[in-house]
């Protein structure tokens, strides 16, 4: 069964005789696969025994070509240009350093994120993440004793899954929370040399590769996924109750120890709140404290849940671009987390010292200008129909609107658009 297929000069070897336990996939006592599509495979054989056999050559020496195009030289690279000029109206070649930039931190992402960690990252800020994390999760953890549309045991339950959910800040850690790079940071020093294309087929013969060896093995609760220490992003996982900060958002302009406490807490901490928020919102409710999915709340609290989101979801039916309405229920997951992280990473902010007038109003101006962004009416209108995201305005809008704090500190006067005389609450 060996077939090999000979790599250009320098690219590993990957052939699948050394994948026996692929073979074993889906056979009668072999592994079990999970499969998320079912419609593809049936769809996908129906092609593979009605399209002519040079067609799907054809196909496949496209697909090829298409990938490595852009790791190859100009005759390949103008031919793509041109491409994309007629299918997306983007006529310009990429800038060389942007391309060295998007090519290196896509294709070794780790590599590029322990460098950029060693060399770059101001080590303290990922101190004074995990602290200010702490904190936020100690005032949701004592708001949940007080939510009183919640059955006790409800309440508890809810307070054990915070407990047990795992911080991933900067870089991956073990379980005992210590560093831990993972295989991808170095198995392929020494692979890489001067040739730009061979360095890609190594990249990707190596992420076969790894992506193969994996099949056996038990999953790692920690895993990064598809993110890296790189990503300017934050995440949380509702199947692994985890939440995953990389370095690349605990820097400026969302974050620096250096900033004003007002800043950081209005900025990252309420980006860190609303990862936390994710995990009981209307998606994440459902899973537990170890991510599994099975209903852990009695009909009660679940009822109460839905009347008290389902104000949240209306308050943003009515925000609209363009004549175009928001569709609350699409973006109920992130308006109840956009909320909950503003009101844990706001009690963090001032129950943790003395706060002046002046530096509430910075809190929330800092909140505001996380949102801040440059948005085309056609692109607005896109994201409307398909984001699960409201339009940032919105967010700002939304999320500040419901919050009383927000009023006093701007002395809205009680029934003007920022303080509305009925708030939603939900967390
Ligand atoms: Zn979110």
């Amino acid at each position: 069964m060996a077939s090999c297929t000979a790599p250009p000069d320098g690219a590993m070897k990957a052939c699948s005789a050394d994948h026996t336990d692929l073979m074993k996939v889906g056979e009668h006592g072999g592994i079990t696969l999970i499969i998320r599509s079912k419609d593809y495979f049936p769809v996908l054989e129906k092609i593979l025994k009605e399209v002519p056999l040079e067609a799907l050559k054809a196909e496949m020496r496209w697909k090829m070509i298409r990938n490595s195009a852009v790791y190859l030289s100009s005759d390949f690279i103008d031919l793509m240009v041109k491409m994309n000029d007629d299918l997306y109206g983007v006529s310009q070649k990429s800038p060389r350093p942007r391309k060295c930039y998007y090519s290196t931190t896509s294709n070794t992402p780790w590599p590029a994120a322990k460098l950029y960690t060693d060399k770059a990252f101001h080590q303290e800020n990922r101190e004074a993440a995990l602290e200010m994390l702490e904190k936020i999760r100690g005032r949701f953890m004592q708001n949940l004793e007080h939510e009183d549309w919640m059955s006790a045991e409800d309440r508890k339950a809810a307070q054990e899954k915070l407990r047990k959910m795992f911080f991933q800040v900067a870089w991956p850690t073990d379980k005992e929370g210590k560093t831990h790079w993972p295989v991808e940071t170095f198995d392929m020093d020494g692979h890489m040399g001067p040739d730009f294309f061979v360095n890609y087929m190594t990249v990707s013969r190596f992420s076969i590769q790894r992506d193969l060896g994996r099949i056996l093995e038990k999953p790692d609760r920690r895993e990064w996924g598809g993110s890296s220490s790189l990503d300017v992003n934050a995440f949380y996982g509702p199947n692994n109750n985890g939440l995953w900060i990389p370095a690349g958002i605990l820097q400026p302009p969302f974050f620096d120890a250096t900033y004003p406490e007002a800043r950081n807490f209005g900025s990252i901490g309420c980006v860190l709140g609303h990862e936390m928020s994710h995990g009981f919102d209307d998606n994440g409710r459902q899973f537990d404290a170890r991510g599994e999915l099975h209903d852990w709340w009695d009909q009660e609290t679940v009822h109460n849940f839905a009347e008290r989101s389902s104000c949240i979801a209306n308050l943003f039916d009515g925000y609209a671009v363009a004549n175009r309405h928001v569709n609350g229920k699409l973006t109920l997951g992130e308006d109840i987390a956009d909320a909950g992280g503003l009101k844990f990473a706001y009690e963090a902010f001032i129950t943790s010292k003395e706060r002046r007038s002046y530096e509430k109003r910075m809190f929330f101006t800092a909140f505001a200008q996380t949102w801040c962004s440059v948005v085309r009416k056609k692109s607005a209108v896109n994201s409307v129909l398909t984001d699960t995201h409201a339009p940032a305005k919105f967010r700002v809008l939304g999320a500040l609107s419901q919050f009383a704090p927000f009023a006093e500190a701007f002395q809205c006067p009680a029934g003007s658009p920022m303080a509305p005389i009925r708030r939603c609450q939900l967390w």
